[in-house]
């Protein structure tokens, strides 16, 4: 389907959203033309997604395991694996384009150290999907900034989980604070910055330092609620849950609206939705198998290229066990695009569902 046709199904109150978008927006770097293109063509994909389910709309794609960095919470990354060839990479990219897929984004490891990075992007661009990027930041130079631009990068996340490093993470805002000025002055992409609270980390007031200095540097900022240590669901301490509620503020309010589960992650209260891990959402690890998310490798571990609609379709109705407690922010915002359809029957459902009414009312108020 053309992209203003799809647009077509929400066209008034979708237009006049944008239009507010790019009045109050203060592109600290990305050109007007680039976010108002991007703007539209999250609308089509986000029409089509409403309109069908039978397709993917956002794959995580890993083309290298290795990281130069060893936070001590993260079971993603390896010291010596080598880069995911870039034709093999090209084909699983292909692959994802075929089964309709509207965002890829690359994750790692640390995807930045994969030499043909900036061809993996142009490829996703090439195949039409969006093309996001999840890095620590750490390699980001004028000149790196500016080769990604010209990729056709779209969106890049950036997570920092404290101000100054310490034994169990270096991904501190003042050992990046220089890299995110470059990427103030010179990225033509849209650049958001996450914080994190919960899970026992050290200063909890560390996560609103960050996100007033991603405000200051005018990107976007967002919060995520992690888990206790041990995994357990736990609630946040009364200055956690303070400090999360000023974090929020000070984000997006239509990504915090997208995000109420987190509320009850907060509250230490297991969350009950439709996880369509496996169907809408893709983790394609470095070696080409579709799994659930990156906390689910194993599931349901079918190579990439004989991936079919009836693997989808077993998956996008599969109830996933872990749901309850889960806290991967992008998976439950794809969720919401099919919580109106489809139950997976969740036995002691709380929530309400809601209705393709509710559902479009959502995702319109979200950026
Ligand atoms: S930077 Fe990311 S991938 Fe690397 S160890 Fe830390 S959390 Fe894991
Ligand atoms: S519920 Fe969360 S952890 Fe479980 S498969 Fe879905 S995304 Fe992964």
């Amino acid at each position: 389907m053309p992209l203003f046709a799809s647009v077509a199904i929400l066209p008034t109150r979708k237009i006049d959203q944008i239009r507010t978008q790019i009045d109050s927006y203060t592109f600290p770097r990305m050109r007007k033309s680039k976010f108002v293109k991007l703007k539209l063509r999250e609308a089509g994909f986000i029409s089509r997604a409403l309109l069908s389910s039978r397709h993917p709309v956002l794959a995580h794609l890993i083309p290298m395991r290795r990281c130069n960095l060893a936070c001590g919470y993260c079971n993603e990354y390896d010291h010596t694996s080598s880069p995911v060839p870039l034709d093999v990479i090209k084909s699983r990219l292909d692959k994802l384009a075929s089964l309709g897929t509207s965002i890829v984004t690359i994750s790692g490891g640390e995807p930045m150290m994969h030499p043909q990075l900036d061809d993996i992007i142009h490829h996703i661009r090439v195949r039409g999907m969006i093309a996001g990027l999840i890095s620590n930041g750490y390699y980001f130079t004028p000149e790196r900034i500016k080769r990604l631009n010209k990729a056709g990068l779209e969106y890049l996340q950036i997570s920092i989980d404290n101000v100054e490093p310490d034994e169990v993470s270096r991904k501190s805002l003042r050992v990046l604070d220089k890299k995110l000025r470059y990427l103030s002055e010179y990225a033509d992409f849209h650049v958001n910055i996450n914080s994190v609270i919960g899970g026992g980390i050290k200063n909890p007031e560390d996560a609103l330092s960050v996100a007033r200095r991603a405000v200051e540097l005018k990107f976007s900022t967002t919060v995520g609620v992690i888990h206790d240590n041990d995994g357990t669901l736990k609630p946040l301490s009364p200055k956690e849950k303070n400090l999360f509620q000023q974090v929020k503020k000070l984000g997006n309010k239509d990504h915090a609206r997208l995000n109420w589960f987190q509320d009850s992650i907060a509250e230490g209260k297991p969350y009950n939705w439709r996880c369509r891990a496996g169907a809408r959402y893709l983790y394609i690890c470095e070696d080409g198998l579709v799994h659930w998310c990156s906390q689910q490798r194993g599931y349901p571990g079918i190579p990439l290229e004989k991936y079919t609609m009836d693997d989808f379709d077993r998956e996008y109705n599969t109830e996933k066990w872990c749901a309850p407690t889960c806290t991967l922010q992008c998976v439950h915002q794809v969720g919401i695009l099919d919580n109106w359809r489809d139950p997976q029957h969740a036995p002691g459902q709380t929530k309400p569902e809601s209705s393709l009414q509710d559902t479009i009312h959502e995702v319109l108020r979200a950026e």
